[in-house]
């Protein structure tokens, strides 16, 4: 390849892979959804949520990150990075607001939401924010994530939480901490849907219909993924 084949961006306006162009006008502010997990499988409850973290906190896009290996899930069996990253892309697609990126996946060792952060400010200019989207049961605990500080510095934080759902635990652990977190929390209909309860579910051969985008469960079935012979 030339040299002169290569994509360079313009200034001011991040391109790396996957991820969403944006900050190209220096005269406004851009916001970027970051929703992170392990994805295994993706599900209505993660789609619906960053669908009103979209609406909500009017950002230009939210960006789905399948973790490559997953801090919490080191002593868990989980399915292959490149199964977890096709599925997010299926139930992604028809959005043109939300993407799916292989920028945890592609990189080594363990995933840590600070380095994400840290690896997306490198790339993105200073006028596109970053705004974390994680679940409600998530959000207490990110006080005791890897590098806390850092993630306080580099994100607004976006909980997602079900109507009536207690936010005293999580409100206790921000007052608690020293690091100042600028967090939203957001409600989502409904939504009790996990991961385990769908892997579940395909082991005891019950379908995933109106849980998952019906391409991902298609491709569950396809591959034969959380249940060997599985007929979906
Ligand atoms: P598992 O059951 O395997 O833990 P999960 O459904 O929690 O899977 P993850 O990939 O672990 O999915 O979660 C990614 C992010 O999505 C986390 O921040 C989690 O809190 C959030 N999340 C998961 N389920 C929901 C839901 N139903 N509504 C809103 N957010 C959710
Ligand atoms: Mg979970």
């Amino acid at each position: 390849m030339e040299a002169s084949d290569r994509k360079q961006a313009a200034p001011g306006q991040a391109s790396r892979g996957d991820l969403p162009r944006l900050g190209s006008d220096p005269t406004r502010v851009y916001r970027l959804g970051i929703m992170g997990g392990t994805f295994d499988p993706i599900h209505n409850g993660h789609l619906v949520a960053a669908e009103q973290a979209l609406f909500d906190l009017e950002l230009d896009a939210v960006v789905f990150m399948p973790a490559g290996s997953p801090a919490f899930k080191q002593n868990k069996q989980v399915t292959a990075a490149e199964d977890r990253y096709a599925m997010t892309l299926l139930a992604t697609s028809d959005n043109p607001h939300f993407l799916a990126s292989r920028f945890e996946i592609d990189r080594e060792g363990i995933t840590y939401t600070a380095d994400t952060l840290s690896g997306l400010r490198e790339i993105y200019p200073s006028n596109v924010e970053f705004y974390f989207i994680t679940g409600a049961d998530a959000i207490a605990e990110v006080v005791t994530w890897h590098d806390a500080e850092r993630i306080a510095k580099l994100a607004h934080l976006v909980g997602a939480t079900r109507p009536g759902y207690d936010l005293r635990a999580a409100q206790r652990a921000f007052a608690q901490t020293d690091l100042h977190f600028d967090v939203t929390y957001l409600e989502v209909p409904a939504l009790a849907i996990s991961s385990s309860y769908l892997r579940d579910r395909v082991r005891a051969g019950q379908s995933l219909r109106y849980l998952t985008p019906e391409p991902v469960s298609g491709y569950i079935g396809k591959h034969e993924l959380y249940s060997a012979g599985n007929t979906l």
